[in-house]
């Protein structure tokens, strides 16, 4: 591992975006962690600009729900912006494709959402990007909205303005916002209502709010009997119905919205509500994965892990070391102000640098086979699959393809040696996160017998990020 500046140790990449990456920096000292994102300049010279306005706005806004802005810093080739470290992943990473979610955990996350977004409209501030790619999880598994590169202050002293510019992510996006000009704030709620159904039925419900788009006609004409409604229980129904009115003007409102009645319940674990069998005299309708077997709980039960008790371990004494924590680092200027060091030098001995994240990723799993013959195996099951792939990097093998809505779908597979444990981990770069979940478990599938049974979606040490060398 290299130092960032002084003090500050760089770690593994949390995610790409559309300018650069975003990694990881570690305060040696401390144990603080920070996230970094770098904005490419040389390949993006136009994006100073957008990096002006993100920060502008991120940096007045401080919410339980909203991604701490730390600072930013410029150099000739890149911008950095420094963030509050969410050490959960991305929301997208909880939701099952074609499941979604339990109920009650769904639930819980939409209202950390709508009091996120009305912290945000309380400030004239409209994000215009809600999606569950940012939207991220702490280590307490609180939802955090992020990414302000498409934010817009639409009220200022009390004067609202209408917004113009078609921005967004299409089957995200509100109708008006595609027949613009629109309203600021029901733009925003629309885009929780996608998010409400993602979660509940691990889909999106059309492309584009468009009268090209069929589904999304259906939906207008209230022909419910396709997926996903008919995956939701009518409570969650009556909720996406008001949030998903094509009209702005007698769109739910977020007070609205927060006295609804599948706002109000309590459910339990089960999908019921408390003290009742029933909801609105519909069980939530038990999700299956496809053998089956009942997930409803997949994300939170906590697995066996046998062979990996030894990273465990050393992951709780990590957390248990005096001064670790995931709170507000305190040496955070020197990120801002020390000069950078060279990437490649190193300063610590293996054992120092060795970094252990709490980390829950649905989408990465141990194999029962060393690095190069599963890197063999994988090539040979994406190719069977029709996947055009690319030996990027070592131990990184990078897919290009598009999705079925004809998007651009781009994920990476990293073939990582954890303490002589081979971990693979999948990571989108480019497309919508639950289409790549979608591949991701067909993929997986595909493996069969190679992946281990110890896996998945639960905090795991990352220890020792070596990347296995690659001889395909
Ligand atoms: P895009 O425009 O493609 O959405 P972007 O360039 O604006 O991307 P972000 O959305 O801010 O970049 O970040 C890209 C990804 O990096 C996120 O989806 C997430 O996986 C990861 N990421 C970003 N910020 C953090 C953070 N603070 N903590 C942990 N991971 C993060
Ligand atoms: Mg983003």
């Amino acid at each position: 591992m290299s130092d960032f500046v002084e003090g500050w140790t760089l770690g593994h990449t949390l995610g790409e975006g559309a300018y650069g990456e975003v990694k990881l920096v570690i305060n040696r000292a401390s144990g603080e962690a920070v996230a970094m994102k770098m904005i490419d300049l040389e390949k993006h010279p136009d994006a100073r600009q957008n990096v002006r306005k993100e920060t502008t706005i991120h940096r007045m806004l401080s919410n339980p729900h909203i991604i701490h802005y730390f600072g930013q810093r410029s150099e000739p080739a890149m911008e950095y912006i420094f963030l509050e470290y969410a050490a959960g992943g991305e929301l997208f990473d909880r939701i099952e494709p074609d499941i979604g979610m339990p109920i009650w955990e769904a639930q819980k996350y939409f209202k950390q959402l709508i009091s996120a977004v009305e912290y945000l409209h309380s400030r004239g501030v409209a994000h215009r990007d809600l999606k569950p790619e940012n939207l991220l999880l702490d280590d307490n598994d609180n939802l955090k909205v992020t990414d302000f590169g498409m934010a817009t202050v639409y009220r200022l002293n009390g004067r609202e303005r209408c917004l113009d510019k078609r921005c967004g992510t299409l089957p995200y996006m509100a109708p008006e916002v595609l027949d613009r000009p629109y309203h600021a704030e029901p733009a925003d709620i629309w885009s929780c209502g996608i998010i409400l159904v993602a979660m509940l039925a691990g889909e999106l419900p059309w492309d584009q709010p468009l009268a090209e788009c069929p589904e999304y006609i259906a939906w207008k004409e209230g022909k419910l009997t396709l997926t996903p409604w008919s995956k939701l229980d009518n409570t969650s129904l009556s909720l996406a119905k008001k949030v998903l009115n094509h009209l702005p003007s007698t769109r739910f409102t977020l007070k609205q919205i927060k006295e609804h009645h599948w706002m109000l319940a309590k459910y339990h674990e089960d999908g019921k509500l408390v003290g009742s069998d029933v909801v609105d005299g519909n069980v939530p309708k038990r999700r299956c994965s496809a053998n089956g077997n009942d997930v409803s709980r997949f994300c939170l039960s906590q697995p066996e892990m046998p062979g990996i008790e030894i990273n465990k371990m050393d992951c709780m004494n990590f957390e248990q070391r005096p001064g670790f924590s995931f709170s507000q680092p305190t040496d955070v200027e020197d990120l801002l102000l020390c000069t950078p060091l060279q990437t490649t030098q190193h300063t610590q001995s293996a054992s120092q640098n060795t970094f252990q994240k709490l980390a829950r990723r649905m989408t990465r799993f141990f194999v029962k086979m060393d690095g190069d013959n599963f890197a063999k195996k994988l090539l040979s099951v994406l190719e069977n699959e029709g996947y055009t792939c690319r030996v990027s990097e070592v131990g990184v093998i990078t897919v290009a393809t598009v999705d079925r809505r004809k998007m651009p779908l781009v994920f990476k597979a990293n073939i990582v040696d954890m303490d002589g444990k081979i971990l693979v981990d999948f990571r989108l770069s480019k497309g919508c996160g639950i289409e790549f979940k979608r591949r991701f478990v067909k993929i997986k599938t595909d493996l069969g017998d190679f992946v281990s049974k110890s896996t998945v979606s639960w905090p795991i040490a990352i220890a020792n990020h070596d990347i296995v060398s690659q001889s395909c």
